[in-house]
């Protein structure tokens, strides 16, 4: 098979998955989750004109003569009669308007004599009064469809008294390494033996973006084994295996696949690190096969699956962010495959961002991954690059 380019790798992921349904749940669990619905406000905000400070009502006509206190309105509870001329109500942050008032002056503005109130300074009618509805009607949109929530998200939609609402079901994505080499964190090291970053890396990486992880743990390189594992993967909506993708004797696990039902949409993408990556369908699930070095399988996530998760979830489906940035020192002229380097911007006062991507570049390493903060792209052939030109980057830290 020959190495498919990134655009067309994309392309195939984004047209063979498809949104998850959507749910209704609780507000209080609703941070994180992605409305599948326009949500609207259940009431009007504020739902009665209100004192926007701590003051006096009056009415505008009447500020340039002593008025007398006749009340008070507080927040929760208003004064219930009907300003007269001549008269003043104390009146608090968010307490309702009095009858009959039409502006507030605020109580650094007045000298309070007994029970009479004088003006001292009050320009304007209408001044310190929160309109009805100023912030929102009842039946207003309040948060769009496909939006991800966050905290000021959850703020106004309380507000709203939303208290239920629509959003898509939560992605559940599965995960399998496979490896004789692999150790879990916290064994005991043998001679031999790694320790198995991935799942832990892949597991942080689905959580970060919103989705249950299930790890499935890992299959020994042996056909019994990654079957037996493989007969767990059941009611999830990705399956990704880590390692075992390539053309090793012992890089099983899409043979093994293929005999238990994986159709193969594509199998090595144009780029580096990453080329052996695999996306397929198995059992009507999409399938990623990641190699297993572990900087490769970050660059399989960022270019694919990320995407393929932000498109289940009803988002946009264009992974990191991309921006563009001026290098820092030479670049030698790209290959037949797009280079992912890891790499590290930083930015100045005007929001000019400069870009570093000497780090060694090994794709078994994690700590130059960890350093990093975007990944550089060197497209296919790219000519060699100069100090100054500008280049583009992907944002895994905006
Ligand atoms: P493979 O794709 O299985 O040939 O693995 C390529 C490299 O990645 C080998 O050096 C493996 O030891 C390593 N590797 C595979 N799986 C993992 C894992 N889960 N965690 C850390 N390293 C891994
Ligand atoms: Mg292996």
């Amino acid at each position: 098979m020959s190495l498919l380019a990134v655009d067309e790798a994309l392309n195939r992921i984004i047209k063979s998955v498809k949104t998850l349904d959507s749910e209704i749940i609780s507000l209080g669990d609703a941070l994180g989750r992605v409305t599948a619905m326009d949500i609207k406000a259940k009431l009007t905000q504020p739902p009665f004109a209100a004192s926007a400070m701590d003051g006096y009502a009056v009415r505008f006509g009447d500020i340039d003569q002593p008025l007398k206190l006749v009340g008070i309105s507080q927040a929760g509870c208003s004064y219930d009669g009907v300003l007269k001329m001549g008269q003043a109500v104390r009146i608090f942050t968010g307490a309702p308007m009095v009858a009959g008032a039409d502006t507030v002056v605020i109580q650094e503005n007045i000298t309070l004599n007994g029970d009479m109130v004088i003006i001292n300074d009050c320009k304007e009618k209408g001044a310190n009064i929160r309109a009805i509805g100023g912030d929102f009607n009842e039946g207003d949109c309040l948060v769009g469809k496909n939006s991800k929530l966050d905290a000021r998200h959850i703020g106004l939609l309380a507000a709203g008294n939303v208290a239920k609402l629509c959003v898509y079901k939560k992605l559940k994505v599965t995960l399998l390494s496979t490896g004789d080499e692999l150790l879990e964190v916290g064994s005991q090291i043998s001679p031999d033996k790694i320790v198995n970053s991935n799942i832990p890396l892949f597991k942080a990486l689905v959580e970060e973006h919103g989705a249950i992880a299930i790890d499935l743990g890992t299959a020994r390189d042996t056909v019994e084994d990654v079957k037996a594992k493989i007969a767990l993967v059941d009611n999830v909506d990705i399956f990704v295996s880590i390692g075992g993708v390539s053309v090793g004797d012992y890089d099983i696990i899409q043979d093994v696949l293929k005999e238990e039902g994986l159709k193969v949409n594509f199998w090595k993408v144009a780029m580096q690190p990453g080329k052996p990556v695999v996306f397929g369908d198995f059992k009507g699930i999409p399938y990623f096969g990641m190699p297993g070095n572990p900087s490769s399988a970050y660059v399989c996530f960022a270019n694919f699956m990320l995407p393929a998760m932000q498109q289940m979830q009803g988002l946009v489906p264009n992974g990191f962010k991309s921006s563009y940035a001026i290098l820092n020192h030479d670049l030698k002229a790209g290959s037949n495959r797009a280079n992912y380097m890891r790499a590290i911007y930083s930015q100045n006062d005007q929001g000019q961002k400069y870009v570093d991507g000497r780090a060694s570049q090994g794709s078994s390493k994690l700590k130059t991954l960890a350093d990093a903060n975007c990944l550089l792209l060197r497209e296919v052939n790219a000519p060699a690059a100069k100090k100054g030109d500008l280049v583009k980057i992907f944002l895994i830290k905006p």
